[in-house]
């Protein structure tokens, strides 16, 4: 689709499209700017989208801020599957709950969106290296796209990242930066670092084209509900990057003249770190120290807040926030209903979904999806401390019968 401009969140002010324009002049690192399209550039329909055998976002290539001749990576990212959760609905006396799975991308995340996006705009700069701080998905999944890429990367994680992801960066060949302090500070010393050296930036609450890779996350859900949009869809909240692009993919979808209303999105953080909710109930935000079991939302300076509350707010949705007693419930809950194993962060929106149906929020009607960000094989270490692993059990056949009996 055509960028018009990019424009400022913060003060308005518009910039001419460029791969590498990142911020507002101004605003500096508070002025993320949005993608602002040329929407009647271009004439899509249903039916030229059911009709594509392209099973990933690219099928939505004509909607995205890449042009026609840019070489994309070649892993293979989006369309995850939309499931059914029918033991779900029967718990909560709900006609309709689905979980979309992006823990199914490359590299388990659904960050694997931003970069596959990230990746194109990085050549269309005619970037070399790319630089990054996260949280771990995002790091991890820049890692693969460069590597299926052929380009360089320079990651910043923080000291707490869980082994599973600083062990993907490893394997796919980063060199990896592991900051003896949190998130926010390895993420402003990825800024600094990428001005030094002029890396490209593949910092989702920096880069404004990466939340338009997010933002198709929003046009398979309406794709795979049958072109509906749902009722609500229920999305964990760090940065606010995935809230956004949301909120995005929907807003192209009416622009389009595709869809005509807008799901309430409703944004889930961990209690331990909820800067967004306390900014949407008292209209001030203050920076909070994360603590969390939930890694990858344990971010204390949402970068992205204003996007996200953009999205939250003319969504009609909100922003909750669960216990990590409640999402070390989910982390169990979720795979024993549905199949579907996320990571604690990936779980936060089940929890957050549940909160509201315990509390007779959701109408028994409406259309519920539960967006599920990571895969839970991304922090085992999360996920067993709340199983009890079994004693190893004497390995002749008496013995094994007895103990099978105490099973069934
Ligand atoms: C990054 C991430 C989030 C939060 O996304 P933001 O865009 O930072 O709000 C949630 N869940 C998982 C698994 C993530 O990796
Ligand atoms: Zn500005």
């Amino acid at each position: 689709m055509k960028v018009n401009l990019l424009k400022c969140m913060a003060c308005g002010k518009e910039y001419p499209d460029a791969p590498d324009r990142y911020v507002c002049d101004k605003c500096g690192i508070d002025g993320i700017l949005d993608v602002v399209y040329d929407y009647k550039s271009i004439k899509i329909s249903r039916e030229e989208i059911a009709a594509s055998k392209n099973y990933s976002l690219w099928r939505y290539r004509k909607m995205l801020p890449v042009a026609d001749s840019t070489q994309i990576a070649p892993l293979q990212v989006g369309w995850t599957p939309l499931y059914r959760a029918s033991a779900v609905e029967k718990v909560h006396g709900l006609s309709h709950v689905y979980i979309k799975d992006d823990g199914r991308n490359p590299t388990a995340s659904l960050k694997d969106r931003a970069s596959a996006v990230g990746i194109a705009k990085a050549r269309e700069a005619g970037a070399s290296i790319i630089c990054a701080a996260s949280t771990g998905n995002a790091a991890s999944s820049l890692a693969g796209f460069a590597a299926s890429a052929g380009l360089k990367t320079v990651i910043f994680v923080p000291k707490r990242a869980p082994r599973a992801k600083v062990t993907q960066l490893l394997v796919y060949g980063a060199k990896t930066v592991i900051v003896d302090d949190c998130y926010d500070r390895a993420f402003e010393l990825s800024v600094e670092t990428t001005k030094k050296f002029g890396f490209y930036n593949r910092n989702c609450a920096y880069n404004p084209f990466l939340v338009e890779g997010k933002k198709t996350v929003a046009y398979e859900i309406w794709e795979q509900l049958g072109f509906e949009i749902p009722d609500r869809v229920y999305v964990s909240i760090g940065d606010g990057c995935i809230t956004s692009g949301i909120y995005k993919g929907f807003y192209d979808l009416i622009q389009l003249g595709l869809a005509d209303r807008l799901p309430r999105i409703i944004g889930v953080q961990a209690a331990g770190c909820n800067p967004v909710e306390v900014a949407m109930k008292t209209g001030e935000f203050v920076a909070q120290q994360g603590n969390t079991i939930a890694d990858s939302i344990a971010v204390g300076i949402p970068r992205n807040r204003l996007k996200a509350m953009r999205a939250l707010k003319e969504s009609n949705g909100d922003c909750i926030s669960v216990t990590d007693d409640e999402i070390k419930s989910a982390l169990l809950e979720m795979p024993r209903s549905t199949g579907v194993f996320g990571e604690p962060a990936g779980v936060t929106a089940f929890a957050g979904f549940k909160k509201h149906a315990l509390a007779s929020n959701i109408r028994t009607d409406e259309k519920v999806v539960v967006l599920i960000t990571g895969n839970g094989l991304k922090d085992i270490e999360s996920a067993i401390s709340v199983c009890t692993l079994p004693q190893p059990v004497a390995p002749d056949s008496a013995t094994i019968e007895k103990h099978v009996k105490t099973l069934v």
